[in-house]
């Protein structure tokens, strides 16, 4: 029977006219053009739309395109400085920007184009963003939803880490100057929640705490929230132990009326009510959604940030039915995170390294993703206003013009060194720029 199946096999592919070599092994250089095959494969790929894993849409007044603020002294990466010239020509693909370089005399034309459509408040001004890029769907990772959005096409992704913080947090805020920006952001966006479930004071105990959270989640959920979002890898180690419930309960009890924590009893009390976030998302069927890559600021910590502290959790049998996505592909321990992706229900992202990285550089990471778990890895921009003039527009650009051509020529590669065929490439692309993320958030309609 397999004889038979073998031979039958070889003779359809030689009718389909493929040479015979379409069977010899991969080859560690490319043969034909590969330049040719970048050029066909990029105008396919430009046919297909993508699905936003992660991006902060939205006006640069807005507070609310996320939980936290940029740290006091933040060094941006080159690529990501506001005078790289190639938001030039994300300007000019979107708006028409008459000119060549971004002097203050000049950004004010763009400035003025994005004040008038927030005055105009129209949800078609984002929704003709995206169809110019192509993008069907954008997740929307927000503190709350604008008007200003199209829902059918941004999905709100709502943040988490809020809960983390409901005591006295003054040695918290005081640790680092950039926690001095980012504890009290928590801490409005905590009493946000508070306001929204008419809780005024703190619960009596544990379990009335954790019902607000369950509750918060569900009523966010029902609110179009479609997964719960932590930036936590900015506060703490993502590394989560599972304490004893009577030890979170006796912290609970001692500082909910006020006392300031110790940073071990916080710890304690955090990796709790993370672990009670857990169970209510898989209960929601809610992904959940981790900031996986370095952060911006002087004080954030690679090993804390480090994407393998979240193997105990992802790992755990426990947490089967919860879906955890590693939002930036754990970048620069990006292999470290797709290799956790082995597991069924862990996901991530390329976002923020489609725009940091250059295509080339971007290039050799999908080459990498692209061959480990295809089914697992999503597009995302993590595209966020810059300033007046260069808003999430011209960062959405700069994400999907590298993820396109860095895309196309890791394909081209893969093809032209034997690995697979232009039809088995251009699957793969459909399924990283949209029907994994598509399928995930239940939106594949096919
Ligand atoms: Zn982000």
């Amino acid at each position: 029977m397999r004889r038979i199946a073998v031979r039958l096999s070889i003779g359809i592919l030689l009718s389909a006219g493929l040479a015979y070599s379409a069977f010899g092994q991969a080859k560690p250089y490319p043969s034909g053009d590969v330049q040719k095959t970048y050029e066909r494969l990029l105008k396919e790929i430009d046919k297909i739309p993508m699905y936003d894993n992660h991006a902060h849409p939205g006006y640069a007044d807005d507070s609310d395109v996320d939980a936290m603020a940029s740290p006091p002294d933040e060094s941006a990466t080159l690529r990501l400085r506001d005078d790289n010239p190639e938001f030039v020509s994300g300007a000019k693909a979107l708006f028409g920007y008459p000119y060549d370089d971004l002097k203050p005399e000049h950004a004010k034309w763009l400035a003025e184009k994005k004040s008038v459509a927030e005055k105009a408040g129209a949800t078609a001004y984002f929704d003709g963003i995206l169809d110019k890029l192509n993008v069907e769907i954008c997740l929307a990772n927000r503190a709350m939803m604008p008007a200003y959005l199209d829902t059918k096409r941004f999905h709100w992704v709502f943040f988490g880490d809020s809960f983390f913080y409901p005591f006295d947090n003054r040695d918290q805020t005081a640790s680092t100057p950039d926690m001095g920006v980012y504890v009290p952001l928590q801490e409005k966006m905590l009493s946000r929640w508070k306001k929204q479930e008419g809780v005024e004071r703190l619960p009596a105990d544990l379990s009335g705490y954790e019902e607000f959270v369950r509750k918060t989640m569900a009523d966010n959920q029902k609110r179009g929230g479609v997964a719960i979002k932590f930036e936590a890898a900015y506060f703490r180690s993502l590394y989560f132990t599972d304490p004893p419930r009577e030890k979170a309960e006796a912290i609970y009890n001692k500082y909910r009326a006020g006392g300031v924590p110790t940073a071990e009893e916080y710890r304690i009390f955090q990796d709790h009510i993370f672990r009670r976030i857990t169970d209510q998302a898989g209960k929601l069927h809610l992904p959940m959604h981790f900031h996986s890559a370095v952060g911006i600021g002087d004080y954030f910590s690679l090993r804390n940030g480090n994407v393998l502290n979240l193997e105990n959790v992802v790992r755990d049998a426990r947490y089967k039915n919860v879906t955890f996505v590693l939002i930036h592909g754990g970048w620069p321990y990006e292999r470290e995170a797709a290799l956790l992706t082995a597991v069924k229900n862990v996901y991530l992202d390329t976002s923020f390294q489609s725009e940091m990285l250059y295509p080339s550089q971007f290039k050799a990471v999908l080459k990498q993703l692209l061959t480990l778990y295809p089914d697992k890895m999503m597009y995302g921009s993590d595209a966020f206003p810059f300033n007046d003039a260069l808003g999430a527009e011209e960062s959405m650009w700069l994400a999907a013009r590298t993820t396109r051509t860095g895309l196309a020529a890791a394909l081209a590669e893969l093809v032209d060194e034997g690995a697979f065929d232009e039809t088995k490439a251009l699957e793969l692309a459909r399924n990283y720029l949209h029907d994994n993320a598509a399928r995930l958030y239940g939106d594949l309609k096919r």
